[in-house]
Formats: structure tokens, C-alpha cells, sequence
């Protein structure tokens, strides 16, 4: 029996109260795991948020980013441990 199960190499954590809802990031990602919330954040912004799986841990979405403190992104380190790669 193949196992074809590949873990995640990265995964990003979005901060809602700092995001703009511009979109930068969502066009940025390659994989296509970002996408806007169709819910509002508390200053009336459709937020970025992470499918939750798929992430490449690329870094393209921080570098697209205009908002600091917006996306951490975390580069996988072994299958039990993350690292943050880029971070305001
Ligand atoms: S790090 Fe790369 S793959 Fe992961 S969400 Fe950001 S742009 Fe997409
Ligand atoms: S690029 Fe930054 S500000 Fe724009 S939607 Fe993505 S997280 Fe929000």
C-alpha cells in the first residue's frame, strides 16, 4: 500500500483586526488557500482568512501584504514542530 498523505510545509495565521480586506494576499497565493470572509470585521472589513490546509508556507502573502502584524506565516520544521518564518 502507497501512503500518499504529505503534511502541510507551512501554514499562516491571519489577524483580523489588523487586515484590510485588500485582497493582495489572496491573489498572491499560489495555492489559492486564502480567501475574503463574506463576514465583517469590527471595522467593516471582509477579512483574509485560511482554508486551513495547503499552505506552502511560501511567504508570498506577508511580502504582498500592506497591513503589518496582519499574516504570520510558519514554515513546517519537522512534522511536530513550527517555526515562524516571517512575522511583524
Ligand atoms: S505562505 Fe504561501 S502558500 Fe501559504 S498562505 Fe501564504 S501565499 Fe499561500
Ligand atoms: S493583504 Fe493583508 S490587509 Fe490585504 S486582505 Fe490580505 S491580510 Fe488583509
Amino acid at each position: 500500500m502507497i501512503d500518499t498523505f504529505k503534511p502541510d510545509k507551512g501554514s499562516v495565521a491571519m489577524n483580523s483586526e489588523e487586515c484590510k480586506g485588500c485582497g493582495l494576499c489572496v491573489v498572491a497565493c499560489t495555492p489559492g488557500v486564502l480567501r475574503l470572509s463574506e463576514k465583517l470585521n469590527r471595522y467593516g472589513y471582509h477579512v483574509a482568512v485560511y482554508d486551513g490546509h495547503g499552505c506552502s508556507g511560501c511567504g508570498l502573502c506577508f511580502y504582498a501584504c500592506p497591513e503589518p502584524g496582519a499574516i504570520t506565516v510558519y514554515r513546517a520544521a519537522t512534522v511536530r514542530e513550527s517555526v515562524p518564518l516571517c512575522h511583524n
